[in-house]
């Protein structure tokens, strides 16, 4: 025991020694590198490690599998940009001012990439950024323009336009593994997002996974959903049976001079001649193996004259065949990126993340498309891989938010602020705890009505681990609650026979969360 004092004094010692220019970051445990990937739109059912029915994705679940999976993790208000501003800000769209895609990121405001470059950090963005702003707080930021386009994108390199060929999935993951590879000063820790653009609409494949064919995936129990006591659902514009003929179902460019489904637009009055634009814009070769794909299914499609259900079911069929294949090459495209950091010996001291914007319905209700407080959109995938903290095979079932992230890399790199974040770190679940860090559940809101797409009129809510509450609020006022472990569909709304009892506490958590968070209910009353 008398050794003990002696030891620990050195270890102080050594531990308060100033940190040399060559070696400011060997303590990995407090810096690690960050590796943060995120997709556009991925729905957890198209992941196997979240039990997938429709694909494999060996690369994504391995962060997952090699660290933690977490099972309930949602956004703030399922959107793009909106759900990427909550992830760089830590707070609610109503407080850093992005409420919906129309606005535009004030990019002034505190970001934690802008505390991490304060920290020591060399911090770099990669592909879809969607906030309109030009990028603020990274060394080095090589974006897409807008939505992007999944093949030869013309990107925005540290404000230079430059033009790429080849898939967009490829080209982003080739950019990324550049700048670990070339551009990373050696003295520094790095925070480098990866983000795709992929799977957003319109899923335009590789050839790779083309070359796999078309398969018949199974329709979801609740495909031909009726919306029986829910208004707001029965009176959106995102179902399968509207998506565009030309730019959706990839229909011959020459067939389809003018669109004739709505596919959740304003104004589709563009929608075909954006298709032959994004046909055009194919190097020869890409399009050599793109009509040798689609052309066949073109054809096929005018001989049959599909109606009906038959017609809704193709649409599903060309929908997810697409979709999942988008997904085949980001697996494949995340897997070269392990493979680089594992061959660069860096990838137990990186910190790596996989999410989504926010997630996707691959048919559930008849729905494309996101904006819901339902499940499928609500929720997101969300892995990471960091072995120093994170025990292989880690679960977690806790509520956990995008608004969770910026705290939580405070946290973990022990980076005190003075930020009023509005999310909690999820670090000690990473650790294994089990612990509610939302006890009295999580508040969600969607902003994007009537302007906009897909029609889905404003709502805000609360979900416990349990419960579902909902009201929305413009152009009707009307209220659902669903009991998730009875109904994870949530088909059943039980607003008008619950326990009047059960309604009361979670309206009194609701508004107990609206004070927490700034968000004054008088601004969005009935209307
Ligand atoms: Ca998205």
């Amino acid at each position: 025991m008398r050794l003990l004092l002696p030891i620990l004094l050195l270890s102080q010692i050594i531990a308060c020694q100033p940190s040399t220019d060559q070696e400011p970051n060997s303590d990995t445990t407090t810096q690690p590198n960050i590796v943060f990937i995120m997709t556009d739109d991925h729905a957890k059912n198209a992941m196997s490690v979240y039990g997938s029915k429709l694909i494999e994705t060996p690369n994504l679940d391995r962060i997952g599998k090699e660290g933690i999976v977490f099972n309930r993790s949602y956004v703030t208000n399922s959107i793009c940009g909106p759900s990427r501003a909550v992830f760089l800000t830590g707070k609610y769209s109503h407080i850093n001012g992005f409420k919906d895609n129309s606005d535009r990121f004030d990019g002034s405001q505190v970001t934690y990439p802008k505390i991490l470059q304060k920290n020591n950090y060399y911090t770099a963005v990669v592909g879809k950024w969607h906030l309109k702003s030009v990028p603020e707080g990274f060394d080095y930021w090589n974006v897409l323009i807008g939505q992007g386009d999944y093949y030869n994108p013309t990107m925005v390199n540290m404000g230079d336009t430059l033009d790429h060929t080849g898939y967009t999935t490829s080209v982003i993951t080739d950019l990324a593994i550049e700048v670990l590879d070339q551009k990373i000063p050696s003295d520094k820790p790095f925070c480098l997002m990866v983000h795709h653009k992929a799977p957003h609409r319109n899923w335009m494949p590789d050839s790779v996974h083309l070359a796999l064919g078309e398969q018949r995936y199974p329709l979801p129990d609740n495909f031909y959903d009726s919306y029986e006591n829910r208004p707001a659902a029965a009176q959106q514009d995102q179902v399968i049976s509207r998506m565009f003929m030309s730019s959706d179902m990839k229909l011959d460019p020459a067939r389809v001079p003018v669109e004739t489904e709505t596919g959740g637009s304003q104004d589709n009055s563009n929608i075909a001649q954006g298709w032959q634009r994004l046909y055009d814009g194919l190097t020869p070769s890409q399009k050599a193996y793109w009509d040798a794909y689609y052309m066949p299914i073109s054809d096929e499609f005018f001989d049959a004259d599909l109606q009906g259900n038959d017609l809704v079911e193709w649409k599903y069929q060309r929908y997810i065949n697409d979709y999942l294949k988008c997904i085949m090459s980001v697996d494949d495209n995340v897997g070269r990126l392990l493979d680089y950091l594992e061959q660069a010996g860096q990838l137990d001291n990186t910190w790596i993340i996989y999410t989504s914007d926010q997630g996707f319905y691959l048919g559930e209700h008849g729905w494309y498309d996101k904006r819901f407080m339902y499940e499928e959109s609500f929720g997101m995938p969300l892995v990471m891989r960091y072995p120093e903290l994170i025990k292989p095979g880690t679960v977690n079932n806790n509520l956990v938010l995008n608004l969770d992230f910026a705290p939580t890399v405070m946290d973990l790199l022990q980076i005190p602020t003075d930020q009023p974040w509005q999310g909690q770190s999820i670090l000690p679940l990473m650790k294994g705890s089990q612990h509610e860090i939302h006890p009295d559940g999580v508040y969600y809101h969607y902003y994007e009505y009537p302007h906009g797409w897909h029609k889905v009129k404003r709502h805000y809510g609360i979900s416990t681990s349990r419960y579902k509450l909902i009201h929305f609020y413009h152009d009707i006022d009307h209220w659902e609650l669903y009991d998730l472990q009875q109904d994870p569909q949530e088909m059943n709304n039980l607003y008008l026979t619950a326990d009047p009892g059960l309604i009361q506490d979670l309206k009194d958590k609701l508004k107990k969360l609206q004070q927490a968070y700034g968000e004054d209910p008088a601004n969005f009353l009935p209307s």
